[in-house]
This record gives structure tokens, C-alpha cells and sequence, in this order.
């Protein structure tokens, strides 16, 4: 594992994605040829990193399938257009800096600044969420919450002050109640987990802030591409082509990084894991992904902005996001607005519960289009996961079924393993 304290630098440069341990095998940086396992984002922004800065390293990059990005996918069809998963990145420097080296910059674009607006659907009753909905849960309760949050292996639930909040934006991010996830791993800054930055975290936001190519991002904003995430799997896929270092190997059967090693005649520690390893299936949850477009008629009454998060377990949705709202570029055809929804497996959401719930909470109009678009499987992180972490493995660990959740951890964890080399 590399060194816990961490120069200005680096904290400039990561922000606090350094408080997630970085999980390398030893003699990594040593190694002549890496084997890669898996070609989601992870495994191919390693790939892309390690590749531009070290043409002498022979990388082999391993994927189940037969196709790149894994849990990345946009679907289409006609103008209308919606990814299945991550749909936008929040703001990290990290991020922007993948965009611009991959000469995507024109293609990427900040939020709606109207469509900023969340609400929570709680006993048929919409309200907006924000801080001042936590604060009227009562200021006292978010004071103590806070503090207690930096004693370590709590849940979400136990550190934030509402549970009924603290389960809607778990649901929202991880697809489960806030009781069942640690809190260290999806807000480690909160939880004080990790090192702590040389000074104080409000400078260094701020110089990380002046370090942005491409444009500055507003606060509360997030960023998308006009064709839809697989744009950034494309770019990567055929900028990895180029390489004459780097070759894909399709639907490849493997379990063990020591079968990876032995069969590419590699030793254990050039091996970098960015699958889901001794995870059950009982370590996952799943949701189906639809869509559902209206003609602006239909929708006239349902408020410009992100969209809605439904704690209620009796309701067969836990979200719905207002595609179009969202992204600068458009998603449906003129005159026409696109919503996606997340159906959680634990709910049994048939696909007519899906259409007749949307009836109750949506519009009563019928869509134009209503189809489902995927499912996905995600990881648990139960609490306590982040300090039991085995950090003392022979090969590396990256990527979303281990380390952190988000696209823009997956992307700067990418650049620090690369950094070593
Ligand atoms: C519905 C949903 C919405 C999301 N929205 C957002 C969002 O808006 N913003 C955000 O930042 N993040 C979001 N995320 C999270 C984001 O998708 C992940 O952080 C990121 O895509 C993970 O990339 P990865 O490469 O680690 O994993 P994956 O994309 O899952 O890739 C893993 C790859 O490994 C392959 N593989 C698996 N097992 C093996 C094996 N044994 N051998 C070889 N290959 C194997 C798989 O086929 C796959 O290609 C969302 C996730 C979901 C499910």
C-alpha cells in the first residue's frame, strides 16, 4: 500500500478520493506486463493511463463478455436517447482531465442549471430536498449526527440525521436502505475516514477548483456527454486500439488472479482486479432500469429539475430521473420529455406495476414510449466494510466492486495507480 500521508499535491490533484485506501499489490510499478481483469470503466481508464505513460509495459486487458464498459451502457432509439446506468459525473477534476486527454471536450457539457431541483415522494406528498429539509428535522439531531459520524464503521442510517433522507439518497446512490451501508465508504470526507488533508479542506477545494480544464463547474452541477456516457467507453476503447502495448482478450472464464497470472505467465502482483471477487450473490442488490417519454402536453404539470427519490418500499419505484431536464444535449425528440426510472428488484416491480404506478405519481396521461432498458446488479457495502478492508493482497484492487462508488473515484483511482508507475 503506498504511503498514508499524502503531499498538497496530491490532495490538490485527488481532493478527497485520498482518503480511499489505494489498494496495490506489491512490485506493481516493477512490472513489465500487467494483466487487467475486466473492461468496465475501471479497468480501461487504468489501461488508457498506464498505457500513454509507459509504451515499454505489455497490458492485457481481460473481459467476461463480449463488449466493453460494463455496468456503462446508453441506450437509443430514434432521438430518444438515456443511459442505463451512470448517466453524469459529479464535479472532480480527475474526471475533466480524462475528458480532455481523450479529446472529448466538445462533446461534454455542464447540467441544466434548472434542473437542479430534488424532491422526496414520502406518504404521497412531494417535498424538495436540502439541507434546510435536514435542518428541520431539527438542528440539534444534525449536530450530534454529525459529530458522532467520526467514530467509524457506522451506517449512513446512524450518522445522518434523518433516516427517511439518509435512505432516499442511498437508495438513489447504492440502491439500498441507509441502515445497510457504511458510512465511511460513501462519505469518507464526513466520517473523517483516511488521511486528513496538510490544510484546511475548504483551501484545498478552492485550488481545486482553479485546476479544471475544459470549464469550471458550478456547484450543486454535474456534467454529461451530448451522446450519452458510452461516449467516454468509445473514446477509450479506441484510444487503447491505437496502443501496440495493450490487447483485449474477449469472454474470458476467470476467477483467481492466481489462474491470470499462470496463464499469462505473469507473476501474481502484475495482476490488477477490476471485477467483483469473493462477493456472493447475496452481496448485491439489483434494479431494472426503464424509460418513459411523454409529449410536453402530458407532462405540463410535473416540475422542471432531477428528479424524485421514493424511500416507501410499497411503491414499485425508487426513483425517477428527469433525463431531459438534465443533460444540456437533447434526449428525446422535440416537444417531448424523457424520464428514467429505477424499479428495485427487492420491490418485485413487474413492468405493469411500473406503468400503473407512474399513473399515480407521474401523469395520467400514457407514454409515447415505455420500454425496459436493463437491469444492474450493485455492490453492498454493509457498515463497516471500509475498515475491514484486506488491504494486504498479492495483486491489485480497483474499481466500484471494491473501492468506491462513483465515476469520478473510479477515474481518479485510475491516475493514482498510474502515478506509481
Ligand atoms: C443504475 C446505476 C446508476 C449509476 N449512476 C451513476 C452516476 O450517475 N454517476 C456515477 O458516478 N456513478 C454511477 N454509477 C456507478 C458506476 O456505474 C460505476 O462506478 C462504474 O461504472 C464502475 O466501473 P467498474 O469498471 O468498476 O465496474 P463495471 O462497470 O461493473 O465493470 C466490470 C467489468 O468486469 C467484467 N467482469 C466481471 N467479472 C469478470 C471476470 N471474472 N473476469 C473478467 N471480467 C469480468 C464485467 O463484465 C465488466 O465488464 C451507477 C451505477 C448503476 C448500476
Amino acid at each position: 500500500m503506498r504511503d498514508a500521508l499524502y503531499s498538497l499535491e496530491d490532495w490538490v490533484r485527488f481532493g478527497d478520493e485520498l482518503r480511499r485506501p489505494l489498494l496495490v499489490g506489491p512490485n506493481l510499478s516493477t512490472s513489465t506486463k500487467l494483466c487487467i481483469v475486466g473492461a468496465g470503466l475501471s479497468g480501461l481508464s487504468i489501461a488508457y493511463r498506464i498505457a500513454s505513460k509507459r509504451p515499454d509495459v505489455e497490458i492485457e486487458i481481460l473481459e467476461r463478455t463480449d463488449r466493453c464498459g460494463g455496468t456503462i451502457e446508453t441506450w437509443s432509439e430514434g432521438e430518444w436517447l438515456c443511459d442505463v446506468a451512470v448517466n453524469a459525473a459529479r464535479p472532480h477534476p480527475a474526471f475533466w482531465r480524462l475528458v480532455e486527454d481523450l479529446g472529448l471536450g466538445d462533446a461534454f457539457a455542464e447540467s441544466n442549471p434548472q434542473a437542479k431541483k430534488r424532491w422526496l415522494l414520502i406518504n404521497k406528498k412531494k417535498t424538495q430536498l436540502s439541507w434546510i429539509t435536514a435542518l428541520k428535522m431539527g438542528p440539534i439531531r444534525l449536530f450530534r449526527s454529525l459529530r458522532s459520524s467520526t467514530v467509524g464503521k457506522k451506517s449512513v442510517a446512524q450518522v445522518f440525521p434523518s433516516e427517511t433522507i439518509a435512505d432516499a439518497m442511498t437508495l438513489g446512490i447504492v440502491n439500498e436502505r441507509s441502515a445497510n451501508v457504511d458510512a465511511d465508504f460513501l462519505m469518507p470526507s464526513l466520517t473523517k475516514f483516511g488521511d486528513e488533508p496538510p490544510i484546511k479542506w475548504s483551501k484545498i477545494k478552492k485550488m481545486m477548483a482553479e485546476t479544471y480544464p475544459l470549464f469550471q463547474p458550478r456547484k450543486g452541477s454535474v456534467a454529461s456527454f451530448s451522446g450519452g456516457m458510452q461516449t467516454l467507453v468509445d473514446a477509450l476503447v479506441q484510444q487503447l486500439n491505437t496502443f501496440e502495448n495493450v490487447k483485449f482478450h474477449f469472454n474470458q472464464d476467470l476467477s483467481k488472479p492466481e489462474e491470470v497470472a499462470t496463464e499469462h505467465h505473469v507473476p501474481i502482483s502484475s495482476v490488477i482486479w477490476c471485477a467483483p471477487r469473493d462477493r456472493t450473490n447475496q452481496e448485491f442488490t439489483s434494479l431494472d432500469v426503464y424509460v418513459a417519454g411523454y409529449h410536453n402536453n402530458a407532462v405540463s404539470e410535473v416540475r422542471r429539475g432531477y428528479g424524485t427519490l421514493i424511500p416507501d418500499e410499497d411503491i414499485p419505484i425508487s426513483g425517477i430521473l428527469h433525463e431531459s431536464d438534465v443533460h444540456p444535449s437533447p434526449r428525446a425528440p422535440a416537444n417531448h420529455r424523457l424520464f428514467r426510472i429505477m424499479a428495485p428488484s427487492s420491490r418485485s416491480s413487474s413492468e405493469e406495476a411500473v406503468r400503473t404506478c407512474l399513473k399515480q405519481i407521474l401523469t395520467h396521461s400514457e407514454p409515447v414510449i415505455f420500454q425496459k432498458i436493463g437491469t444492474r446488479k450493485i455492490p453492498i457495502y454493509a457498515p463497516g466494510y471500509m475498515s475491514n478492508l484486506d488491504i494486504n493482497k498479492e495483486f491489485t484492487r480497483a474499481g466500484w466492486f471494491f473501492s468506491g462508488v462513483s465515476v469520478t473515484h473510479v477515474i481518479a483511482e485510475a491516475e493514482r495507480i498510474a502515478d506509481l508507475f
